[in-house]
């Protein structure tokens, strides 16, 4: 084992933990926390408040009879519980987080003071336009370079995710099928590799889906594509790279056939962050495409918002870009909030305000400090690190496309796996034991036992190589003949909660006490 120079090992000490268990549940430092209204003491209180004299009709007979149900808890006690809590979380910032698909990079800290700059940090919305031109100017100036960057001619920033994004472009979409009076589309066409959120929108917006096949080599398959085409197709929603890491090839040659049969090309844009700098999507025939800053311009993802999706358009789309919009003139920028001018077909808002403007402040930041010959090593580095793993675990994990070279994400199969008695799930959660997230598992549906990595452009050598090791440990040991999996089958071990029953925490989430 090597060590570094404070004699602490630099690869994973793979040993078994079996047989081991504190007095209390705790794991060394990380104490157990349950939650906090499971903390039974509700009569206590870290506050002391005077005594007061209420007169019962001071309220109308509204006064409470019951106690309200607080725990009753300390400053530090409730700080701690919070702390605890914290640390039962994985972050970017503890170790690499291979989540394919969601792009979970390093948040640089410069990001983050920008964005507390008081000029910026301490504005509000509804202040005269006048009086926070800087801000509309930095709008202008994140629009300018996500146009630059994509090819395109306009760009809507409101939207507040991914999936709000494509809602979005969506709408932009069917208010201009109307303002055509082509209205009668109803059809949007998904490949059976893309994101839930594809169809998901599409049928959000009042469109069927029909699904697209995919070629032996994990493409969209053209033929399949020309017999789903009919008069009533709105539109294609198709993922570049797509979701099983790799280039549509034939991209241009898809957007002239949904061009030619009377529909729009929606671009699902997650995975911009394997060809930002190097191709731009409106060469490509792309009509709109949502970017998630929090993948591509390194935002943080902020488990459910607030995250930022804004969506470029086409010059076809273009007139229908939802409000507000920023225009300029003799006395500086201003905001259009409704349909005049040249957004006088806008269809309407995504949201209140402008949208995430810290989530703005960040991903320009980041635009700025990388500059354009930045950008495009952030591509090619985020392409290399995926190649990476795969060429280093390629000889014990299965791979389904094999090939040529994957873009920014290794996509693997569960073929290696059969006969050992070790699912996919097993293989994944026995990662939490050796101190990585999971990579994402069982998507895309169209490979069976999925396991897609995405490292990003932020991790070093040394930090893949970390993981390389541990994967392979993992990898051997499953495979290995042996009649005790349960390293996997029981896996976690180590982490302070194992295996949840995902499916019924959110359908019937316990809210109350
Ligand atoms: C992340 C992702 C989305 C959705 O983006 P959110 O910002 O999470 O709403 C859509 N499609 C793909 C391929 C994604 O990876």
């Amino acid at each position: 084992m090597s060590m570094n120079r404070t004699g602490r090992p630099t690869a994973p000490v793979v040993t078994a933990h079996e047989g081991f268990a504190s007095l209390t549940d705790g794991r060394g430092l990380l104490q157990s926390e349950r939650l906090i209204f499971e903390k039974k003491d509700y009569t206590r209180t870290g506050v002391d408040f005077a005594d007061i004299e209420i007169a019962a009709d001071d309220l109308s007979g509204l006064l409470r009879e019951e106690d309200m149900g607080l725990p009753g808890l300390t400053e530090p006690e409730a700080i701690r519980h919070y702390v605890r809590l914290s640390q039962y979380n994985h972050a970017i910032d503890l170790a690499l987080y291979p989540l394919g698909s969601c792009t979970m990079k390093h948040n640089p800290r410069l990001n983050e003071k920008m964005a507390r700059l008081t000029g910026l940090g301490d504005i509000h919305p509804l202040q005269p336009v006048s009086t926070v031109q800087g801000a509309i100017q930095l709008m202008d100036v994140l629009a300018r370079w996500l146009k630059t960057l994509t090819g395109m001619p306009a760009v809507a920033l409101s939207p507040k995710a991914g999936a709000h994004g494509e809602l979005c472009g969506l709408l932009a979409i069917k208010a201009a099928h109307e303002a055509s009076g082509q209205g009668h589309r109803r059809t949007v066409l998904v490949p059976k590799s893309a994101h839930g959120t594809n169809p998901a929108t599409a049928a959000f917006v009042g469109y069927s889906v029909r699904e697209i096949g995919q070629t032996a080599d994990g493409r969209v398959d053209i033929a399949d594509l020309k017999a789903r085409l009919s008069d009533d197709v709105a539109a294609i929603m198709l993922t570049n790279p797509n979701t099983c890491g790799l280039f549509e090839r034939d991209i241009i040659a898809i957007a002239d056939i949904i061009h030619a049969a009377g529909g729009y090309f929606y671009c699902d844009g997650a995975n911009f962050n394997a060809i930002v700098g190097r191709v731009r999507p409106g060469d490509l025939g792309v009509d709109a495409m949502h970017i998630n800053l929090h993948k591509t311009f390194s935002t943080p993802h902020g488990g459910g918002g607030p995250g930022a999706g804004p969506v470029v358009l086409s010059e076809a789309l273009a007139a229908f870009a939802p409000a507000p919009w920023v225009v300029s003139g003799a006395d500086g920028f201003d905001l259009l909030e409704h349909g005049e001018g040249e957004s006088a077909a806008n269809f309407g808002r995504m949201c209140a305000f402008h949208g995430q403007m810290g989530m703005y402040i960040r991903a320009l930041t980041y635009m700025l400090s990388h500059g354009a010959d930045g950008l495009r090593q952030v591509s090619g580095d985020a392409v290399l690190n995926a190649n990476y793993i795969k060429a280093s675990l390629s000889d014990l994990m299965s791979v389904p496309f094999p090939d040529g070279p994957c873009m920014h994400e290794a996509l693997f199969d569960d073929k290696w796996l059969e006969g050992t008695g070790v699912t996919t799930l097993d293989f994944a959660k026995a990662m939490i034991d050796e101190g990585f997230h999971p990579m994402t598992m069982y998507f895309p549906l169209v490979v069976h036992g999925a396991m897609l990595i995405e490292p990003t452009e932020t991790e070093s050598k040394t930090e893949l190589d970390r993981f390389i090791t541990a994967l392979r440990a993992l990898a051997e040991d499953a495979v290995k003949p042996s009649n005790d999996k349960t390293r996997f089958t029981a896996a976690p071990h180590l982490a302070p909660t194992k295996r949840l029953d995902e499916t019924r925490a959110a359908r019937f989430p316990r809210l109350v006490w």
